[in-house]
């Protein structure tokens, strides 16, 4: 089974405005030929959000996306559809670090009046599978990779670096969600 490590980056505020404010202003993901990889391709744009194009202080400090970067990309609409027309046709799962990524694609979905693949559920939660199989608490990427002994890599808050550094924690994990599928399903 291919997989697919997406992590979203989004329009934020230091008082949080509620959640239906924000917007997607950049994905990044990796795709991995199997449970245990290889890493076969890499995806990141940015996007130009609607609802507030302005970026906070907050926003920008915390992920280091400028505003000049959003002013240049493109809407949700037309990067989003890439998106998926970069995943392509094979069969996969798509996993985050959390439940956040794929609620933001379901509301930025429903904001441009696109269709969220039917595809990208089941989806795998990353965190609460990791917090399962490490006995540990719910916890951040950041902490996870400690946890775990990894080197966190490249700007934590950027979509393809957050991207990279759950991939590779999935491939501590993916293998052992995969023997219990096949303990309990057979497949
Ligand atoms: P992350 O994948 O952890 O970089 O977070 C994804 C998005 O969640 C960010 O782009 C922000 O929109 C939001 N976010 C993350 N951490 C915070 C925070 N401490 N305060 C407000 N928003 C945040
Ligand atoms: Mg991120």
């Amino acid at each position: 089974m291919r997989y697919v490590i997406v992590d979203v980056e989004a329009t934020c505020w230091e008082n949080s405005k509620d959640r239906s404010s924000m917007e997607i202003i950049e994905i990044g993901a990796v795709v991995l030929a199997s449970s245990q990889g290889p890493a076969l391709a890499e995806f990141s744009e940015f996007i130009k959000p609607v609802a507030e194009p302005r970026l906070s202080a907050f926003c920008t400090q915390l992920t280091s996306i400028t505003q000049e970067q959003v002013d240049a990309a493109e809407y949700f609409w037309t990067v989003f559809p890439r998106f998926v027309e970069w995943i392509g046709s094979e069969p996969f799962r798509l996993c985050s670090w959390g439940g956040y990524d794929l609620n933001q694609f379901r509301q930025d979905c429903q904001r441009h009046k696109l269709q969220l693949p039917a595809t990208f559920e089941p989806h795998i939660n990353l965190k609460k599978e990791f917090a399962r199989l490490f006995k540990v608490k719910l916890c951040g990427m950041a902490t996870a990779l400690k946890i775990a002994r990894l080197p966190l890599e490249g700007v934590h808050h950027r979509g393809l670096d957050d991207a990279r550094n759950i991939a590779r924690l999935a491939q501590l994990m993916l293998p052992r969600l995969e023997a219990e599928t096949h303990a309990r399903t057979g497949r």
